[in-house]
């Protein structure tokens, strides 16, 4: 078999559906554990309606966040071109002649009027809807006539009567169809664009696809298109429907209702690319079971390598938030302080950039949200890079998400307040408080050096001094420095953050 050729096809609409994102990482894993495999970018425009200006750019962008770049397509070169659906009308017109030629299409000039009339018709009967054929009729001099008289017209494809239509899908199996269930589908439309159907049968052959992965939702639509191979004298390439995703509560299809399902909606919400692979590809799918990790912690090499389509479930997968959250954790556990740095800025980047989505929705509330915070992130990372980076090495065990950072590590530039309640709890004796809290800083002040090896002993002998627990006392400090009870490791974030900032916060406390 020829070597592996497989294809993304989104419209160029600007965002990817997290979705479709599963969908073409298994085209990306196909195409590259084969060491010629293709992957190509093909662009699906022929509903303008869903075409925005920018779009394809932010399609790439969304792409390369899941470290996906394709070897050809649109924006991508190749010799199998042009990419984007509207550069190809002459090709699809050439193909609509052959069919036209064969017998195997039609003129049809049938109005919208009799055409939502014979809907109507066939609803109230509760038939399916279908076209009936009215135009097959016509002579080839009526046609003429007709269309020289500028008539408008589209081209629909003939389907053969008691038929059976056959193929195989490599997920759902031998999958048989009766032809008197197909549509005379229009191929070309009246402006003399084609429909997705046509289209997307003439580019599959010609840019020579061997595997089509792609939604369920398609799958009743491939009878149709099977027709459309053996027309054009080709045999089809194989097909892999993927199950949709659900919402986390399992009902319907993950939706935006019920948040955003954009891929730049995941980036921006803190989620690093290895996470997201490794979470979206297990929904519906799994390794064999001989090579499966227990924990489900799987890298993008392993993915690439043991990647089956075989073994892609049925049943539609549901989208499960904290799954994606400890998987997300274990991720962002494993980079290097350095690299998380850089993600971190990147993720900064990324939510601070207009991107083609927000015009069409405007900016969300969520967005909105986590804008305010991050300006202030970021200004004090990029001022303080060594510091922020020591402070991500000591947080980076206790975060699931980016987004987090902001709320463990904004004392060091927000004027954040202290949870009061927890030092009351922990120092109830109101007199007693004031002057431990007193002897505290003063012991910290005291010490000659700034490092944990100092204070842990004075601090304990504090404890002791005021008959304290020592955890009571340390949950102090922390409250002082860090203004919560639930904070970074207390010593590591104290030695970063340094003797000054320590003080001020004193300074603040005593103040309130
Ligand atoms: N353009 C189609 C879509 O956006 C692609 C379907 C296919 O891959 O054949 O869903």
């Amino acid at each position: 078999m020829s070597s592996v050729r497989v294809r993304m096809a989104p419209s160029p609409t600007g965002w990817i559906h997290i979705g479709t994102a599963r969908t073409f990482l298994f085209d990306y894993f196909m195409a590259r554990q084969n060491p010629e495999g293709k992957l190509i970018l093909r662009i699906e425009d022929t509903d303008q309606k869903r075409s925005v200006p920018g779009g394809i750019e932010s399609l790439i962008e969304s792409l390369s966040l899941l470290g996906i770049t394709p070897d050809e397509g649109e924006g991508f070169g190749g010799e199998y071109g042009p990419y984007t659906q509207t550069d190809r009308k002459e090709i699809y017109a050439k193909y609509a002649q052959k069919l036209l030629g064969e017998g195997n299409a039609y003129y049809c000039f049938c109005s919208k009027e009799r055409l939502e009339k014979l809907r109507t018709e066939q609803e109230s009967m509760k038939q399916k809807t279908h076209y009936d054929g009215h135009c097959k009729k016509l002579s080839k001099e009526e046609v003429k006539t007709r269309i020289d008289n500028g008539e408008p017209y589209v081209i629909r494809m003939k389907v053969p009567e008691n038929e059976n239509i056959e193929f195989t899908d490599l997920v759902f199996g031998k999958i048989s169809f009766s032809t008197n269930e197909v549509d005379e589908q229009v191929i070309i439309k009246s402006s003399g664009i084609p429909t997705y159907h046509f289209a997307v049968v003439v580019d599959d052959v010609l840019m020579k696809i061997t595997h089509i992965l792609r939604g369920v939702e398609w799958l009743s639509s491939t009878p149709k298109h099977v027709l459309l191979y053996k027309y054009l004298g080709e045999t089809p390439p194989i097909f892999v429907h993927v199950p949709l995703i659900l919402n986390p509560d399992g009902k319907g299809k993950l939706s935006k209702r019920k948040g955003n399902v954009a891929v730049l909606d995941f980036f921006r919400a803190g989620y690093i690319r290895e996470g997201l692979v490794n979470f979206l590809s297990l929904i519906g799918w799994n390794p064999a079971p001989e090579l499966a990790h227990k924990d489900e912690i799987y890298d993008i090499d392993f993915l690439t390598k043991n990647f089956d389509a075989k073994r892609i479930r049925r049943a539609s997968g549901r989208f499960q938030i904290e799954k994606l959250d400890s998987i997300n954790a274990v991720w962002i556990g494993r980079l290097t302080k350095e690299e998380l740095y850089a993600r971190v800025m990147q993720w900064v980047d990324l939510v601070m950039t207009n991107n083609v989505v927000d015009s069409l929705r405007g900016e969300t509330d969520e967005l909105k949200a986590i804008r305010g915070k991050v300006s202030k992130l970021k200004s004090y990372f990029e001022q303080n890079k060594v510091k922020a980076t020591e402070l991500l090495g000591v947080t980076q065990q206790r975060i699931k998400k980016l987004t987090e950072i902001y709320d463990w590590l904004s004392v060091l530039w927000d004027d954040s307040g202290f949870d009061n309640d927890s030092v009351n709890t922990a120092l109830p004796d109101v007199e007693k408080r004031t002057e431990i809290i007193y002897n505290l800083r003063e012991a910290l002040e005291k010490l000659t050096t700034w490092s944990q090896e100092e204070w842990e002993p004075a601090i304990r002998a504090l404890a002791d001094k005021f008959s304290l627990k020592h955890g009571d006392l340390f949950m102090v400090l922390r409250v002082i420095v860090t203004g919560k009870k639930i904070s970074p490791p207390l010593r590591e974030f104290m030695e970063i953050a340094g003797r000054e900032f320590v003080s001020k916060r004193f300074d603040k406390f005593s103040k309130i």
